[in-house]
């Protein structure tokens, strides 16, 4: 067989769990990663689950929530993170 496609075998992908950042429901996602296991990107398997585009971080949104609302709750995590540190 010649036709056969080559998969990205340097990506992987791993199921994972993630709370909305917003309310802090959980939704099961699958988290994007390259070779070095730096992270690229997440997709929320949840029906109505969106992910927050982060260069770092896999976060999840539920999509009911408003635009500010979820900016709103990024922008507090982050303020905490930064308290934190
Ligand atoms: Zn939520």
């Amino acid at each position: 067989m010649t036709s056969m496609k080559k998969r990205p075998s340097a990506l992987h992908t791993k199921g994972e769990m993630h709370g909305c950042i917003v309310c802090g429901k959980l939704y099961q996602i699958y988290v994007v990663s390259d070779a070095n296991d730096k992270f690229l990107g997440c997709k929320v398997m949840s029906v109505g689950g969106g992910p927050i585009p982060n260069d770092d971080h896999p976060l999840t949104a539920w999509g009911k929530h408003f635009d500010q609302e979820i900016e709103a709750a990024v922008r507090r995590v982050y303020d905490k993170l930064e308290k934190d540190d």
